[in-house]
């Protein structure tokens, strides 16, 4: 007997073929899993060559299609990991940061408290060496425990030794919070807004001690309400991670994107000047526009408004972004899909 085919019924493969489909979808799974695998571990590695020779020839003899379901899944969660662990040294950085002002405060409890130990001198230095966050947090455990020490009898000293306490307890929450948070986003696989406020903190605080010089761009999908009440939610989620594919491809490794908030990315330029700033925010813009997106069967045009301030001195972070932010606003203002330099 035979079945009538249903419509939109896919053929079902006969033996060879479905062996040859079976052999091609677990080669591109190889191919993915290798590069994702060379890129995490380092090249000095014994067998790192063998893995990139092996990615090589799978790919010289199979010729792996676009990456779809499980192999693009693989892709992203090769693409989240190695985002975190390059992110590793600055999540540190924050964490010790964090630790240092609270060493500090504490410092301060027991300067005023008349009972100050010289303990506390030692761990602002163990902190400032330690490289991985364990270590810092288990110097953080030390040090709260000499405040447990202090003892406090005058009236007026318990008042300042309260005030400072406020402070201890806000570091400790920004501290938890901090050792917490994922910092990639997962719809798009760039850093996210956690991750840029570490890393913002972190590059202020570099220009003010060596005078790193860096410019940020604040980036806006153009008509995008539009945009999802035409083609719907779904097709401008992909819109979204297709916007931060491209923005992160125009991009030099030491260059970071963070999805800073819905539709609206921020780019850290790392030692850029204005002029190379513009030029890449232009190169970004460009990129975007050439691109197509298609939904069912439509090929449908995305632009992208941008601004950008470099760093000044005096600035606080939150005035180095709202200057980016207006100038987006400026280009905005002045027809969209353009530049615009912070005033
Ligand atoms: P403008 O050119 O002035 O920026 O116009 P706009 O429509 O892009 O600006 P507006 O801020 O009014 O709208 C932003 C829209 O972005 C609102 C919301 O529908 C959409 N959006 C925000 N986050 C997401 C998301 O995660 N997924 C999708 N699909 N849409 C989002
Ligand atoms: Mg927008
Ligand atoms: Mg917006």
């Amino acid at each position: 007997m035979f079945k009538k085919k249903k419509e939109n019924e896919k053929e079902v493969p006969n033996g060879v073929e479905a062996t040859k489909q079976f052999n091609e979808r677990v080669s591109r799974l190889l191919v993915v899993c290798l590069d994702g695998v060379c890129q995490m571990i380092p090249e000095k590695e014994v067998f790192y060559s063998t893995l990139k020779n092996l990615g090589d020839v799978v790919r010289k003899a199979t010729r792996p299609k676009p990456l779809a379901g499980m192999g693009k899944d693989i892709e992203d969660f090769f693409k989240r990991q190695i985002l975190e662990t390059r992110f590793r040294e600055t999540k540190n950085d924050t964490v010790k940061q964090i630790v240092l002002d609270l060493t500090e405060t504490i410092q301060q409890i027991a300067t005023t408290a008349g009972d100050f130990d010289h303990k506390m001198e030692v761990s602002l230095e163990e902190i400032q060496s330690a490289a991985t966050i364990p270590d810092i947090l288990a110097l953080k455990d030390g040090i709260i425990k000499e405040i447990v020490k202090v003892r406090v009898n005058s009236q007026s000293l318990k008042s300042v030794v309260n005030a400072y306490k406020k402070t201890t307890q806000s570091l400790s929450s920004k501290l938890e919070e901090t050792e917490a948070k994922a910092l990639v986003d997962s719809l798009t696989n760039v850093l996210n807004r956690s991750a840029y406020n570490m890393k913002i903190s972190q590059m202020m605080r570099e220009f003010a001690t060596s005078k790193n010089f860096f410019c940020l761009l604040v980036l806006d999908i153009d008509h995008f309400k539009k945009f999802n009440d035409t083609y719907g939610h779904k097709a401008g989620d992909r819109v979204l991670r297709s916007v931060a594919a491209s923005v992160q491809d125009t991009l030099r490794a030491s260059d970071l994107v963070f999805r800073y908030g819905g539709e609206e990315f921020v780019v850290l330029l790392n030692g850029a000047q204005e002029e190379n700033a513009f030029k890449l925010a232009e190169k970004i813009r460009k990129g975007v526009e050439k691109e197509y997106f298609v939904d069912k069967d439509q090929k449908l045009k995305v632009t992208i408004s941008l601004g950008i301030s470099c760093v000044r001195e005096g600035e606080s972070e939150i005035e180095l972004f709202e200057r980016a932010d207006k100038a987006m606003y400026v280009a905005k203002r002045k027809g969209r899909n353009r530049v615009e330099i912070a005033e």
